[in-house]
This record gives C-alpha cells, sequence and structure tokens, in this order.
C-alpha cells in the first residue's frame, strides 16, 4: 500500500504513521533475532498508536521474532476486555504486562520486553546493579528501576500494574529480577537503541565480574554527566533504527509486508 503524501485527511495520515509503526516494529523484531536476543517465540514488543496509549500494535502469539512482518502485528485496545478469548489472541504475558503499561504510561509509546542474555544474567544476581564503568554503563545512571520481586509468569492485570507503578520518570529500564529485562520509549527507534544498549553494557559489566578483579568505577558526577550527554545524542537512535531498516530491505525486505 503506498502511504499518501497530499490531500490526506487526519484519519489517512494517521494510518500513513500507523504503517510506519509497524514497520519500525518489525525491523526491531528481525534485529533482535540477529542479535540472538530472542528466546525461542517468546517475548514482546508492543508500540502505542493511539494518543491516549490504549490501543498498541504487539507481536502475534507464537510466531518467531525473525518472521514477524509488519502486517503480522497485532492491533489492540488495553480497554478490551474480551481481547484472550478471541481467536488470534496474543500471549497473555504479553498482554498482561504491555496492555496494563500502555493504559497506564501513555509516555512510554514503545515498550520492548526481552530475556536477552547478559541483561537476565545481570537481572539475576543479588546485586543487579548497572555500575558505571564505561561509556555504555553510564548511560544507564540513574535510568534503571530494580523489580525485585519476582512471583511467577505475569499473568494478571495486577502484575502490570505494579510494574508501571515502577517506572516513573526518568526510568526507562526495569531490570526484572530473576526473570528479564523491560524498556521503554518514546519510539520505536529510542526503546530499541535503548535495549541494544542495555544489553552491551551488561555484557561488559558481566565480562568485568568474569576476571574476578575489582571495577575501576567512576565518580557519580561523571557519570550523570555522561548519562545526560548521551540524552542530547538522540539522533543516533534513530539513525541507528534507519540503518537497520536499509539493511533489512535488501536481505529480508518481506519484513515491510502489510500482510500477516
Ligand atoms: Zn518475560
Amino acid at each position: 500500500m503506498d502511504t499518501p503524501v497530499l490531500g490526506v485527511g487526519p484519519a489517512l495520515a494517521a494510518e500513513a504513521d500507523h504503517e510506519a509503526l509497524r514497520i519500525d516494529l518489525a525491523a526491531a523484531f528481525r534485529w533482535f533475532a540477529r542479535l540472538g536476543m530472542h528466546e525461542s517465540v517468546a517475548n514482546h514488543l508492543s508500540v502505542a498508536v493511539s494518543p491516549d496509549g490504549a490501543q498498541f500494535l504487539v507481536n502475534p502469539r507464537g510466531r518467531h521474532f525473525s518472521r514477524v512482518t509488519a502486517g503480522s502485528l497485532l492491533l489492540l485496545d488495553a480497554h478490551d476486555r474480551g481481547t484472550l478469548t478471541r481467536e488470534n489472541a496474543p500471549d497473555p504475558t504479553a498482554w498482561y504486562l504491555h496492555a496494563r503499561l500502555h493504559a497506564r504510561l501513555p509516555r512510554a509509546r514503545c515498550v520492548m520486553h526481552l530475556h536477552s542474555k547478559y541483561a537476565t544474567a545481570l537481572a539475576c544476581l543479588a546485586d543487579s546493579t548497572m555500575y558505571p564503568i564505561d561509556m555504555n554503563t553510564m548511560r544507564f545512571f540513574g535510568r534503571v528501576a530494580v523489580d525485585v520481586r519476582f512471583s511467577g509468569m505475569a499473568l494478571s492485570g495486577e502484575e502490570g500494574d505494579r510494574v508501571a507503578d515502577l517506572l516513573v520518570e526518568g526510568k526507562t529500564v526495569l531490570l526484572m529480577a530473576n526473570h528479564g529485562v523491560l524498556v521503554v520509549g518514546e519510539s520505536v527507534a529510542a526503546a530499541f537503541d535503548e535495549m541494544y544498549y542495555f544489553e552491551r553494557a551488561a555484557e561488559t559489566l558481566l565480562t568485568c565480574y568474569a576476571t574476578g578483579k575489582p571495577l575501576r568505577l567512576v565518580p557519580d558526577a561523571v557519570a550523570a554527566l555522561t548519562e545526560r550527554q548521551w540524552r542530547d545524542y538522540g539522533q543516533l537512535a534513530v539513525d541507528h533504527l534507519a540503518n537497520i531498516k536499509a539493511i533489512l530491505d535488501t536481505e529480508e525486505p518481506e519484513y515491510r509486508k502489510l500482510c500477516a
């Protein structure tokens, strides 16, 4: 379907935005699969399509990240109580977590949840602090909330509400103890970049731990400055996703397909 450019009304313009969001999110699925950050056919990424966040796109149940297309993403309404009983229902844990997060946090346009190797390993340590030891770890200085209350799979809306309460202003990462990681962002590009760098930062920290040598920590003021400098580098996230899409356009262009 061509994206309308001229003479479109508000509804059509919104539909064009919606298509762009589908393509961006499909690209993020494909790339996380390439990076090995997926797990089986589990885990979920979502993006809000309505201003209040209630309507959102999420991956269909049981589909491998490497097979997600723009058109296969489910369009759901966080207030629709019949969602899980319908044909083509989403994964229940995806529903309970993402529906409540989008409904409660309209600013969190994109929500990504993975059990990626290094972030999950960090979440399994008694001390899950992301210590500031290099630029990537410093990016997360003050941005990480740790949910220490793992109580089984998230199979109720209460779990989503509890998680939403932990993501207070300024927190972009929720490290879920004994479980995995969740990031929020103002766009697919922002959340994708945040997840990518969090995994890299966790990899560096855990590689340092593996040496058994003491960490070379920087002062909090330096870490805080570096975190602010990262925020001024927002274009990096936009360029990152644009490059991912350019590579996929050459190597697996079917990710853009608007049919399921
Ligand atoms: Zn999970």
